[in-house]
């Protein structure tokens, strides 16, 4: 029975291979079976999805399926994995269950660094536990001094077959031994600190280089340096970055915000001063008639961020402060500039 693997996935036959792997993708989170509780009629339609995927994927595939009128064997060696397929559509299993193959845990650190280290970027160096390779035994599994025989799993061949019957035929799926790795052969001695597992909890030290400019709460991704799992992939670790609140600056993007006091007699006249910024001081010109709640800017004093090496501004808010303490001679002067200002208005 010819099916029609357009009509499958719902896409036109002039369909682009980013529309197909779209189509796919959406399909194949709604039916598959760990969402749908193993319902088998999704399961049935997840199938469906795969097969028309893997052949609209492949060029080639999809160039003889097109011109045979959408009939014929389009698996001659048999059909792949469905699971294989989604994995490789979404690039790693969204699902932990449908992955079959072990993964090592992803690990969570945190690292505070200083605002001042947002602009410069800075390297870090974070100490943690994680599982990896064996010290003792370098990995091997094998307790060091002892040799090894043949693995009675596999009987020496490293992989095992298992045969599986499916609407699709008979299906052979061949996989690692999970005995050996691979190997085909087995300590004849397990290593004493691992019980075997090549893999024990170990001190790491690892260098985390934080770029420039990033954000509060941003988090990085090591690959590959979370938790080995024997025989399979290691986990990842993530850190994330938090910055540590400045007493006196306030970041906001590339801007940084400060606050400014300042006299009335600064205000009223105007002024020239040298204020600190986040990497030295800078020189703020306070224009004469400066009302409180102005905000002024001084260009290229903020920090950077990861779209941008450009540094942002520092906005220095100003406050206008009224004294409350009088001399005598001031009090004097102020009533002259105040009968002053009566007469010139
Ligand atoms: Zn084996
Ligand atoms: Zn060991």
């Amino acid at each position: 029975m010819p099916i029609d693997y357009y009509e499958v996935l719902g896409v036109e036959p002039g369909a682009s291979n980013t529309e197909i792997k779209r189509a796919y993708r959406r399909l194949a989170r709604k039916y598959h079976p760990d969402v749908n509780n193993g319902d088998p009629s999704a399961e049935q339609k997840f199938k469906q999805i795969s097969e028309a995927y893997a052949v609209l994927s492949d060029s080639k595939k999809r160039r003889q399926y097109d011109r045979s009128g959408f009939s014929g064997d389009w698996f001659p060696g048999g059909m792949p994995d469905i699971f294989e397929i989604f994995e490789q559509a979404f690039g790693g299993s969204p699902f932990a269950r449908t992955s079959r193959r072990t993964r090592g845990r992803n690990i969570q650190a945190e690292v505070t660094i200083s605002l001042e280290e947002v602009l410069t970027g800075t390297s870090y160096t974070l100490e943690y536990q994680r599982i990896g390779q064996c010290q003792h035994c370098n990995g091997s599994g094998r307790e060091p001094g002892t040799g090894t025989r043949r693995c009675p799993t596999c009987n020496g061949v490293g992989q095992v077959r298992r045969q599986q019957r499916t609407f699709m035929g008979v299906m052979t799926t061949v996989t690692v031994c999970p005995d050996c790795g691979g190997q085909g052969e087995i300590a004849e001695q397990a290593c004493r600190v691992c019980a075997g597992q090549g893999v024990a909890e170990v001190n790491e030290e690892m260098e985390i280089s934080i770029p420039a400019g990033i954000a509060d709460r941003q988090e990085l991704v090591l690959r590959g340096a979370g938790d080995a799992a024997p025989g399979g992939h290691t986990g990842d670790l993530y850190v994330l970055v938090h910055i540590e609140p400045h007493e006196l600056f306030e970041r906001k993007g590339r801007d940084l915000h400060t606050d400014l006091t300042i006299s009335f007699t600064q205000a009223t006249l105007g002024e020239t001063i040298a204020i600190p910024t986040l990497d030295g001081e800078g020189e703020l010109e306070i224009p004469p008639g400066t009302q409180p709640g102005t905000e002024l800017r001084l260009a290229e004093c903020g920090v950077v961020d990861m779209d941008s090496p450009q540094r942002g501004d520092l906005i220095v808010h100003v406050q206008v402060t009224v004294p409350q303490r009088l001399t005598a001679r001031q009090r004097e002067l102020l009533r002259e500039f105040a009968a002053e200002q009566r007469n010139s208005q």
